[in-house]
């Protein structure tokens, strides 16, 4: 069996077409949305990332507002512009580019941004609205995979699905997504001992570590849905997921490709999570695409 390809950048491309009738919609009814996006230091790849949200904001018509604080500025700068922010009508969705430098403390700069802005889904009211069913921002990565995943036409209730990576931002909401949506969900993480044992009994396999070449032909039953979340650059420069794609697509029924997997559909969900803040500030509309995922009561 040769994997059917689940193309990311395809699937992201239409929908930020759509994005761009719903911010012509929100304009005509007076507001334009808008993402403020928030830099400390000068990390070469969070620029790069930084980059890519002003670009797609701007490929949708959104309005973006890019501020840049230098590596020395204080925790106490950092709140007081969010404090700006969460009061400036203009702004819809608030960004704190992660990591930040290490005398700020994260969880305050993440609990300062105003939950009804928080666009990342990283506050503790949204992660909480997760591990419930019910949150208003789902955090963009595992967003953007519950969307591939959809792409597939397969029902994930029931499926084992079997997470490799327990970050806050990647591996545990994709877990509790999939939960919800009635999955039977094994996590694993760099203390799990023999991997392939777990991940070998999985109809959907998420790769989230962030090591290339991790998931290999003999970890994976044939023909599961491979989900490669990873990017790593090798010293080649060339960019690599976490999975072995040419020897795991021999064996998968549907597969992730790096680049233009997973990667595009994450800016693309921050696009999302902010319009439907728009949205949500008018009193009309629902975002695109996941209705009736968090409706799902478990048993
Ligand atoms: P992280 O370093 O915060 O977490 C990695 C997780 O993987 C940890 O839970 C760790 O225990 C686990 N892990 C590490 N080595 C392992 C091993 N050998 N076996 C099993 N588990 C192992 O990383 P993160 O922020 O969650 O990102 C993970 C990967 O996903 C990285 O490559 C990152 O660049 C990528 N990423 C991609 C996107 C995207 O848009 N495609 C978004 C976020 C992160």
């Amino acid at each position: 069996m040769t994997a059917r390809i689940i193309d990311g950048k395809a699937l992201a491309h239409s929908l930020r077409t759509q994005y761009r009738e719903r911010v012509a919609q929100l304009k005509t009814q007076g507001v334009a949305p808008g993402l403020a996006v928030i830099l400390v230091g000068d990390n070469p790849a969070s620029k790069v990332y930084v980059g890519n949200k002003v670009k797609a904001c701007e490929e949708c018509g959104v309005a973006s507002f890019h501020h840049s604080l230098p590596a020395e500025a204080g925790e106490a700068d950092v709140l007081a512009l969010i404090a700006r922010l969460n009061a400036d009508p203009t702004v819809h969705g608030i960004l704190v580019q992660l990591p930040l430098p290490p005398h700020i403390d994260v969880r305050r700069v993440l609990e300062a941004i105003a939950v009804d802005k928080d666009v990342d889904g990283f506050h503790l009211y949204n992660v909480g609205g997760l591990v419930v069913g019910n949150t208003i921002f789902p955090p963009c990565t595992p967003y953007g995979v519950q969307l591939l995943l959809e792409t597939t036409g397969i029902d994930v209730a029931g499926k084992n699905a079997v997470i490799v990576g327990a970050s806050n931002i990647v591996g545990k909401p994709m877990a509790l997504m999939l939960l919800q949506k009635e999955a039977t969900v094994t996590i694993c993480h760099a203390k799990t001992r023999d991997l392939a044992q777990h991940t070998i009994l999985a109809d959907i396999l998420i790769a989230a570590a962030g090591k290339p070449g991790l998931i290999v032909p003999q970890m994976v039953k044939q023909g599961a849905i491979v989900i490669d979340v990873g990017i790593n650059r090798l010293p080649d420069n060339r960019i690599v997921g976490d999975v072995d794609f040419d020897g795991v697509k021999e064996k998968a029924s549907w597969i992730t490709p790096v680049p233009g997997g997973v990667g595009p559909m994450t800016v693309t969900m921050l696009i999302e999570n902010t319009l439907k803040s728009a949205e949500l500030r008018l009193g009309t509309g629902q975002g695109i695409g996941h209705q009736g995922w968090d409706s799902v009561t478990l048993p």
